[in-house]
């Protein structure tokens, strides 16, 4: 068993909270890393995953783990009540009856030299990679070298390196200078800074249809790996990481990868026009 402050004192090696505040300053959002719920006492199990869920709490308590971390905010804008009314209320009571402390990494992760964002542009191939908004020795918005390769097999690439099917802007050309951010990135600010930057490919997720549009009209290459597959796989990668920094100090703790966590949307269909 380790005591909660000596665990939280490990995932905030790793994702530095001040990182949080540094993203929000440059870019304004709202963020809540940090703990949420409990944090006094004592476990030997943390269980790591990126929402939290009643499938993660069901895991938690069949383990005994006493303690969550989640990537996303467990409670993210301000909550007025906490009740039965609400699918969110009766999740977090749950939460609190079952003696849990919970805390999020989010925008920490995310920027941490050590985290998400860098660990992403990894992932996405990316050669030379450095973040355009530079945050201490950290930062988001990775920008490097790939290819040069067609759009469509850059696609293939990131599909086979995520596990997920990829949409893409309908642009043809070669992509050589790719800027990636893991998460819900897909909008227009994200889309001009890239095209400011002179990359010709741009990867995140959440892009809504206006964004394509202007995408297509600037001739970008815009890839969309949908944000659950994009940060999930980076959950067994953050676990390894919590484990070794762990077991450099000696704590007797263990962080695991949730099992039950899964992603709530399906790909249904057929090939449309
Ligand atoms: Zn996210």
């Amino acid at each position: 068993m380790a005591y909660i402050e000596q665990i939280l004192s490990i995932v905030e090696t790793l994702s530095p909270p001040r990182y949080s505040q540094l993203w929000q300053q440059a870019d304004g959002s709202y963020d809540n890393t940090g703990l949420i719920l409990g944090g006094s006492g004592e476990t030997g199990t943390v269980l790591v995953c990126l929402d939290l869920s009643d499938p993660v709490l069901d895991e938690a308590e069949a383990l005994g783990a006493g303690m969550i971390l989640t990537h996303h905010p467990a409670i993210y804008r301000g909550v007025k009540t906490l009740n039965d009314r609400s699918a969110g209320g009766r999740l977090l009571q749950r939460a609190v009856r079952m003696g849990l402390t919970v805390y999020s990494a989010h925008l920490s992760l995310d920027a941490a030299p050590q985290g998400l964002n860098a660990w992403f542009a990894g992932q996405c191939g990316l050669r030379e990679a450095r973040p355009l908004k530079q945050l201490e020795d950290g930062g988001f918005l990775y920008l490097g070298e790939v290819g040069p390769m067609p759009a469509g097999s850059y696609a293939e690439q990131l599909s086979a390196a995520f596990g997920c099917p990829v949409r893409r802007s309908a642009c043809e050309g070669q992509v050589s200078r790719v800027a990636v951010l893991n998460g819900g990135g897909g909008s227009l600010e994200f889309v001009h800074l890239c095209l400011e930057a002179g990359a010709d490919g741009f990867v995140s997720g959440d892009f809504a249809h206006h964004v394509f549009l202007e995408a297509v009209r600037e001739d970008l290459a815009v890839f969309e790996i949908d944000h659950y597959h994009a940060e999930q796989t980076f959950v067994q990668t953050w676990t390894e990481r919590l484990n070794a920094l762990a077991g450099e100090g000696g704590a007797k703790v263990t962080f695991l990868k949730s099992q039950q966590e899964r992603c709530p949307h399906l790909l249904c269909g057929g090939e449309r026009r």
